[in-house]
Order: C-alpha cells, then structure tokens, then sequence
C-alpha cells in the first residue's frame, strides 16, 4: 500500500500519522514538543518519528509538515514561530537532509495545512473556493482558489489575522509589531489580558466572574459567550464591539476572495457559539451582497486531526514539494 506521513509541529504538541488513501490514520503519534526545542533536536525527534511510522513501507514517502510559524519561502524557512522561539531557522532543508531520498518533503504554515484538511474530508469538501479562518490564541487562515491552495509569493498569504479593523491612535498593539491588526482584538491571550484588565477592581455589573467561580484570572471566553447570551450588559457589549471587528476582516476578505465556504473554527470561536452568531450576523451587513450570494459558513469539523490529514495530502498532491 502507499502511504503518506502528515506532522503538526504546533507550540505544545508534536503530532503525526501515517494515512492510506483515505482521511483515517493507520497510525499515530503524540508527544510534547517538551522544553528543549532546539532546531537539530526538533528535526532528529520528528525524523525518527517518521521513520518509525513509515515502517517498511516503499519510498519514495510522501510526508507533510504544518508547522506553527511564519514562513519565509517554499523551502520551509522559518522567518519566525513565538511558538516554537525560532527566528530564520533553515527546517526544511534540515529535515530534508536528515530523512534523505527515501521521503518526499513539503513543509506548510499549520493553518494552510489545517484549511487543506477541512477541503478534503471536513467542513470545505468539494468546494473549489474556500477562507478558512481559525480564531485561537491568535488567528491563522488559509485560502484556497480555484481547487489550489494559496500560499503566496514568499509563503505567507492570507494572514488575515494581521489585516487592521482600526487605525488611529488608539488602535491596539499587536504581537507582529503593527497596531490595529484583528488579531490583537481577537486572539485568545489578548481577550484574555482584557477580561483582566476591564473586570479587575471591577466596578463593573457582570455576571461573569461568578460564571468562573469567583475569580477573575478563570474567565474564559466561553464564560463571556455564555453571559452574553443571557444578556449580560458587560459581556454583550463587549461581543458587539468584537463581533463587528471580526466581521469587518472577513467582510473585506470575502470582497477580495469570492469565496463559496467559509470555514471558522480555532480554540476561541469553537467555544463561543454566541460569538460566532454574532460575527455572522454582522458579517450579512458587512460583506457586499454579491459575496454573499454564493456563500455558506460551517465551523471546523476535523479538530486537530485536519493538520495532519491536511500536510499528508498536500505532500501527497507534489504541493511545495523540497527538491
Ligand atoms: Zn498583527
């Protein structure tokens, strides 16, 4: 039988299986990226993690990497990963090196290889013209166009996350450096900073640090989305303003893309359903109408296994592929 060996390298974990032909692993694999995260230990880890799925298998294997970082080329150069703490490491040709000719390597952004996923055997199958938006600690997103993934001309398209809902003195900072981006409204450790900021000392009527038990460092965004939804003035008008930022970014996205299925998903929208509704309804006023026609919007189906059926199938189809 041939096989394909998809990886997701994420900040905590370091996952890969084998696949047949179809999105159900053969196999698997799952182990803490742990504390030493030097690159050559990394790519040693990984390396024998793969030749152990690949078993006796005939090459040449095709293997896929999604790996959380901002990529640099299509060689998996890694410009930058505050998950992983590297800065211009050389991944790709370090892996390629280590596992030799018998494997055929392709290493993706963890978000395209996740969206790629979902167009196989989840929430964007068949569809040709896909956003796929993942709101979690921070936002990834990844654009499929005409049955093709995009991953733009130095590997670092649709970062949605950092397009900007605002732009004037107060716009809020963001981890990349620039102000306004919708991940620094959005993201996970930034709606977490303002939970604390805004209810500490809280002279503010909400039902929300109760909903955590009393403290203030437990609220998380479902607590927000479940005050929200009943009607909880604190929650609800924080939600409004989020909401509409969310559904300006995809709004102007959707402008640009045409797209037919829009997929969202991630750690933060996957537990605020209310969120979700609320960004969707926007997104119908915000969105021009001609984008909308076309347009239907699924959350995520495949979880955490959309990354690896994702790079293996991406490896598989010669995208990206390291000569
Ligand atoms: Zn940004």
């Amino acid at each position: 039988m041939t096989i394909q060996i998809g990886i997701d390298l994420g900040g905590s974990n370091l996952r890969a299986a084998a696949f047949g032909d179809g999105p159900v692993p053969l196999a698997s694999h799952r182990e803490p990226v742990g504390e030493n995260r030097a690159p050559e230990v990394i790519v040693e880890r990984l390396a024998r993690t793969i030749d152990e799925l690949a078993g006796s298998a005939p090459g040449p294997i095709p293997v896929g990497v999604g790996v959380a970082a901002l990529l640099r080329d299509r060689r998996g150069t890694v410009a930058a990963s505050p998950h992983l703490g590297w800065r211009d490491v050389p991944f790709g040709a370090l892996l390629a090196r280590r596992l030799g000719p018998r494997y055929r390597l392709g290493v993706y952004n963890d978000a395209n290889a996740v969206t790629w996923g979902e167009a196989v055997a989840g929430a964007a199958r068949g569809c040709r013209d896909v956003l796929a938006v993942y709101v979690g600690t921070g936002i990834g997103s990844g654009l499929i166009i005409g049955g093709q993934l995009v991953e733009g001309a130095s590997n670092c398209a649709g970062e949605i996350g950092h397009t900007k809902v605002r732009w004037d003195d107060h716009a809020a900072p963001c981890m990349c450096g620039a102000r306004g981006c919708v991940e620094a409204y959005l993201g996970g450790r930034y709606l977490l900073a303002r939970f604390r900021r805004e209810l500490a000392g809280s002279q503010v009527a909400t039902t929300v640090i109760e909903r955590a038990g009393g403290s203030i460092d437990a609220v998380t965004p479902s607590h927000v989305d479940a005050a929200a939804l009943d009607g909880d003035a604190w929650a609800l008008g924080l939600w409004t303003e989020l909401a509409a930022l969310l559904a300006v970014a995809l709004g102007n996205a959707l402008a640009v893309l045409n797209s037919e299925r829009l997929v969202l998903g991630g750690g933060v929208l996957g537990r605020t359903p209310g969120l979700r509704a609320m960004t969707e309804i926007d997104l119908m006023l915000v969105a021009p109408p001609a984008s909308l026609e076309p347009l239907t919007v699924a959350a995520a189906e495949l979880g955490d296994d959309a990354g690896l059926i994702g790079a293996a199938r991406l490896a598989r189809d010669g995208v990206s592929i390291l000569e």
